[in-house]
């Protein structure tokens, strides 16, 4: 028997960073020497104390339902993180708890888009954002950057998409998949867009904020450049990168009351509360020491040096130099419509793709998945020595093309 499935979800894939992350981890659980460059986390271990908060948690007995939009302590925590690092100020009305940040996105468009109702999302975008908006019966309109404007869009692009039925604009900075990071002076002049189309919502994913490098200018986020834009903004943000807490699933955001009501609403109807253990170790990774961030920093750093170089010495491929995240997008225009020893012809970014972990056990993320071809993700959030074997067999694949 086949049941027939919702049309919202029928016009959607499955996630392309979470497939190739997956199709990587059965490759491995065969016994192939697989490198993943596909999955969007760090390699380091949370934190003792965050993980030591947890069992203090789970020994206190916290282990039952809580707030559906997360526990007082926690929202304390959030607000005084946005107060010191944003200078935002909100009351606890104005925050919202998911499991994860994924889950946040996820509420707010359901909460709030109509069918017909527009999102505008720059391209190269990470993955889930279009089809989040899709499933929420909403339309993406999607904005192709340049690479020579390091893939971020200005205020005319912005400008010329707006139309009556925009509901959204999604900002991610420092940007998935291409690290890329939006300046103070360019956050302005989206927000000089912004404030004169009174309806218009701006999420604002900060899921990045700490991994900026050495030569990056201060992170800003849209909400503390304009106070106008701030009254139709949600800023999200999460634990999963900053504190290597990606299975915790904990991912807050903070905006208008009537949207998070209406996300405490929707939440109340489907996950109920972000594991209450999960909640108590944000509380810690949140309000505890943070000393840990500049090793990693450091680290990221030295593994995006490494990976641009290498990048930039294979045969067809050409890589920017980003300032944040983890990640970089290079362009792969210069091997397509070659051919494989075996014969086959590279005709897109997927293709590389699967040919790369075919033939050299590297997984990666084609660009097509982010909307900006020829391109695909690497992420550097692994060992240098594995970084460098990869980057060694993507040399070595690209000098095998014919
Ligand atoms: N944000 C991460 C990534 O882009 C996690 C996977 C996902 O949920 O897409 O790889």
């Amino acid at each position: 028997m086949s049941i027939k499935l919702s049309k919202n979800l029928e016009n959607i894939p499955p996630s392309a960073t979470v497939t190739m992350t997956q199709l990587a981890r059965e490759l491995k659980n065969q016994g192939k020497d697989v490198v993943s460059l596909s999955a969007g986390e760090p390699d380091f271990d949370t934190p003792d104390h965050i993980k030591e908060a947890a069992i203090d948690a789970i020994n206190r007995g916290e282990t039952k339902y809580t707030a559906v939009d997360g526990i007082d302590e926690l929202k304390e925590a959030i607000i005084k993180k946005f107060k010191n690092d944003n200078n935002l100020n909100f009351l606890k009305e104005n925050i919202s708890v998911a499991p994860g940040g994924k889950t946040i996105i996820y509420n707010a468009m359901m909460a709030t888009l109509n069918p017909g109702d527009e999102v505008i999302i720059a391209a190269p975008y990470w993955v889930s954002y279009p089809d989040i908006v899709k499933l929420a019966s909403g339309t993406p309109i999607i904005i192709k950057a340049k690479e020579e404007n390091n893939f971020k869009i200005s205020a005319d692009d912005l400008e010329k998409n707006i139309t009556k039925k925009t509901k959204w604009i999604i900002i991610n900075s420092p940007s998935n998949p291409t690290g890329e990071v939006y300046s103070k002076a360019e956050l302005t002049s989206l927000a000089k867009v912004i404030e004169k189309h009174p309806d218009l919502y701006i999420l604002s994913d900060d899921i990045y904020e700490y991994l900026l490098y050495r030569g990056s200018e201060k992170f800003s986020t849209i909400a503390e450049i304009d106070p106008e834009v701030a009254k139709r903004t949600i800023t999200m943000n999460g634990v999963s990168k900053a504190y290597s807490m990606t299975g915790w699933r904990i991912g807050y955001c903070a905006g208008p009351k009537n949207i998070i009501d209406a996300m405490r609403k929707l939440q109340s109807q489907s996950t109920s509360n972000p594991s209450s253990i999960s909640q108590w170790a944000a509380v810690e990774a949140l309000n505890g020491k943070k000393e840990f961030l500049k090793d990693w920093l450091l680290s990221f750093e030295e593994r995006r040096d490494m990976v641009v170089g290498m990048i930039n010495s294979a045969n067809g491929l050409k890589c920017l130099k980003p300032k944040g995240a983890f990640y970089v997008y290079p362009s792969c225009n210069g091997i397509i419509g070659k051919k494989t020893p075996d014969g086959r012809i590279i005709k897109n970014d997927k293709d590389f793709a699967m040919s790369l972990l075919e033939s050299k056990s590297i997984s990666v993320v084609h660009g097509e998945a982010f909307g900006l071809s020829p391109y695909f993700r690497i992420s550097y959030a692994t060992s240098m020595k594995k970084l460098e074997v990869a980057c060694n067999r993507i040399i070595e694949f690209c000098d095998e093309l014919e």
